[in-house]
């Protein structure tokens, strides 16, 4: 079984503010205080695991054991089906240091170039650390497609890239709590929630 969360503070270990605001909606409901790392002025560890769990882990950990608190990291990215999965763990590196995603939409767009396969699917690992080095990691997915031009302004990264199976809009398009009931995000969370956290009845 694993490892229940009995704390009530929770760090979010996570320096990019779109998947700390996400994280923190998606606890709302569970009466949890979130700090991130940022706000803590942890530093950044280097993230150099070559799957999502590895990465996941490292962030985990490093915050949970500097700040003494269990610690929750999300490592996450964009799967490309004809790119054979790129850009992967490195989605956020193809932003380059300007963080600019419309420069790693337009390279991913470019290299995909008149393929009918436009086939990409989100991963998300969020991984829960304690300060004593014990976590739990569970893995969500969400499948859809690649629009061109990318459109609408909400959520981050690919978000305005990237359109659901079966729905019409972009993630950036949608309100966040439709993008919430379908993401990989929150796929993950789920799991997360159902194996760690106590229930109320
Ligand atoms: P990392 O997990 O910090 O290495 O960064 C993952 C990158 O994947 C983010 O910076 C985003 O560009 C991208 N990504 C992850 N989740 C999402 C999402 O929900 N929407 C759009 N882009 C995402």
């Amino acid at each position: 079984m694993a490892r229940q969360f009995s704390g009530k503070k929770l760090v979010i270990a996570s320096h990019n503010m779109g998947k700390v605001r996400e994280i923190g909606e998606l606890l709302a409901p569970f009466g949890v205080e979130t700090i991130s790392a940022g706000d803590l002025n942890l530093p950044e560890p280097v993230e150099d695991g070559d799957t999502f769990i590895a990465n996941a882990e490292i962030k985990a950990l490093a915050s949970a054991t500097k700040s003494g608190l269990p610690a929750l990291a999300d490592d996450s990215g964009l799967e490309v089906k004809m790119l054979g999965g790129e850009p992967g763990i490195y989605s956020a590196r193809w932003a380059g240091p300007s963080k600019d995603f419309n420069i790693a939409m337009t390279e991913v767009n470019r290299q995909l170039g008149d393929s009918k396969d436009r086939t990409a699917n989100f991963t998300c690992v969020l991984t829960l650390a304690w300060p004593d080095g014990h976590m739990e990691s569970f893995e969500g997915k969400v499948f859809g497609d690649l629009t061109w031009p990318m459109r609408g302004e909400r959520g981050f990264g690919y978000d305005p890239f990237f359109v659901p199976g079966g729905h019409q809009l972009t993630f950036a398009e949608m309100d966040p709590a439709a993008k919430h009931a379908m993401s990989h995000r929150a796929d993950a969370f789920r799991q997360l929630i159902d194996a760690c956290f106590p229930k109320n009845d």
